[in-house]
C-alpha cells in the first residue's frame, strides 16, 4: 500500500498553510495509526503504517480550535510524553505577536538603565525596563504570549 505522506509540504508558517492543513488534516488522519497520545495538552503522535512517517496533531484558539496534522522527526514515545513537538500555529502567532508589539516599542531609548538587578542596558523610552526585559515582564503578566513550549525541530530550527 502507498501513501500520501510525502505529498504534504511542512506547514509554512502563515495563515494560510495553517488553514489549509486543517481541511486536508481528517484525510491525513484516516490512513495513519496513533501511537500516543497527551491528554493534558489534546496532542496525538501518530504513525503512517506504510512509509513509518511521524505525525503530530496541533490546534490553535486563534483558528477555531480545530485540529491540523503536520510530520515530525521520529521519536520515542516516552521522549514524545516528556515534550511534544511545538505546533507551528503557536509558533506563527507568537513570532507575528512579538513583531508587531517590538515594532509597537520601537528602537528609542531613554537616559536611565534597566531597572532590572545586574542589567545595565538602557531603558525603552518611557518604559522603566530595557527591551528584553519589558518582554519578559509583560509574559509574566500574561499581556503578552509565552515562548511556544515544546521541541524545536526541521525545517523551524533554520535548517
Ligand atoms: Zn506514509
Ligand atoms: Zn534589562
Amino acid at each position: 500500500m502507498t501513501c500520501n505522506c510525502t505529498q504534504y509540504q511542512p506547514i509554512e508558517l502563515d495563515r494560510i498553510s495553517i488553514k489549509r492543513r486543517i481541511k486536508e488534516s481528517p484525510a491525513i488522519r484516516k490512513s495513519l495509526v496513533v501511537l500516543s497520545e497527551n491528554t493534558e495538552l489534546r496532542l496525538s503522535l501518530f504513525q503512517c503504517p506504510s512509509c513509518e512517517q511521524f505525525w503530530q496533531s496541533g490546534h490553535e484558539w486563534n483558528f477555531g480550535d480545530e485540529e491540523y496534522l503536520f510530520q515530525v522527526p521520529p521519536i520515542s514515545i516516552e521522549e514524545w510524553l516528556e515534550e511534544s513537538y511545538k505546533q507551528p500555529a503557536a509558533m506563527m502567532i507568537y513570532s507575528a505577536m512579538m513583531s508587531d508589539y517590538y515594532e509597537k516599542l520601537g528602537d528609542d531609548q531613554g537616559d536611565s538603565s534597566c531597572r532590572v538587578d545586574g542589567c545595565s542596558d538602557r531603558v525603552v523610552r518611557f518604559c522603566v525596563f530595557c527591551k528584553q526585559h519589558q518582554v519578559e515582564s509583560l509574559q509574566g503578566q500574561g499581556k503578552l504570549p509565552q515562548f511556544p513550549i515544546g521541541r524545536i525541530f526541521p525545517p523551524y530550527d533554520g535548517s
